[in-house]
């Protein structure tokens, strides 16, 4: 494991949407470490309430566990308020929550498979952010988005098309917002995973997609800079919390991809 950067998030509230695994997880438990009082944001409360013991173990009901859809508009307006009203304000929005969904051929995927994932992906991204911001323009703020390194670098993951997309928009989100909120002080970037340990797989379905492999192979291993090994949730979560604090404070509007060089082999 890579060695821990300390950072100060004293005085702070993050809203971590998917904080009850996985990436999500790591980095609301780096953020409530550093000082940050952290709210999470998932759909099952059993979850949540298990990851707050873990992100806060001396005290799990420091961090607030909010159920909420990502992609549902009425619930993460309930949902914002209420970790605004609770908190304080927020400060760092860290919007993380997705799904690989559903991988097919293009004439099988199915129109709700395609805007289920699209959804919870793009929309929840777009309905985090905005609903945020009442918040963050008080006195600025820092805007994470987890997207990947599928749709920005990688397109040979056949079959992932819509997933692919969502996180392709979740980056032009990020290079507008960015532009259209520097005057508010707030800074909005994108991380770029490639291949981490998470649950991930939890909320994948392949179909038919065995005909679409690309006869390529890796003997070695398609992560080069680890001999394979896929990356931890912890590695993501140091970069997030490094673009959420004033160590990255003249950087915005960019991706930062966490891959070991992996998109670049694949690309
Ligand atoms: P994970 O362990 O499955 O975590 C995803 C989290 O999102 C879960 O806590 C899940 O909780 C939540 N979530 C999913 N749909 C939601 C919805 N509609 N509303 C609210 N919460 C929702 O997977 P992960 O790898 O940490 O994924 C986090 C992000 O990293 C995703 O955006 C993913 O695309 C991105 N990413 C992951 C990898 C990787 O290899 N792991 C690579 C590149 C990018 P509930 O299902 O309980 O709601």
């Amino acid at each position: 494991m890579s060695k821990e950067v300390s950072y100060n998030f004293d005085g702070k509230v993050a809203l971590v949407t998917g904080g009850g695994s996985g990436i999500g997880k790591a980095t609301a438990t780096l953020l409530a470490r550093s000082g940050a009082r952290v709210a999470i944001i998932g759909r099952d409360p059993g979850e949540l309430r298990s990851a707050a013991a873990e992100i806060s173990p001396g005290d799990p009901g420091a961090v607030l566990c909010v159920s909420a859809d990502v992609s549902e508009s009425g619930e993460m307006e309930q949902a914002i308020a209420e970790i605004g009203e609770k908190l304080g304000g927020i400060d760092i929005v860290v919007a993380n929550a997705g799904i690989n969904g559903v991988w097919a051929p293009l004439e099988e995927l199915e129109v709700d498979e395609w805007n289920t994932t699209i959804g919870i992906n793009l929309r929840g991204t777009f309905l985090t952010v905005k609903l945020a911001l009442p918040y963050l323009k008080r006195l600025g703020g820092s805007v994470i988005v987890v997207s990947s390194i599928n749709g920005t670098r990688v397109f040979s993951n056949s079959g992932a098309t819509a997933y692919s997309c969502s996180k392709a928009a979740q980056v032009a989100f990020c290079k507008m917002t960015a532009l259209e909120l520097a005057k508010d002080k707030i800074r909005v970037n994108a991380v770029c995973p490639g291949a981490i340990e998470t649950n991930i797989e939890d909320s994948t379905e392949r179909r038919s997609i065995e005909g679409l492999h690309l006869p390529v192979e890796y003997p070695a291993g398609d992560v080069p800079l680890t001999g394979g090994t896929p990356g931890h949730p912890d590695q993501v979560a140091q970069v997030i919390a490094f673009l959420a604090s004033d160590a990255s404070a003249h950087v915005t509007g960019t991706e930062i991809f966490i891959e070991g060089a992996q998109s670049l082999l694949l690309g």
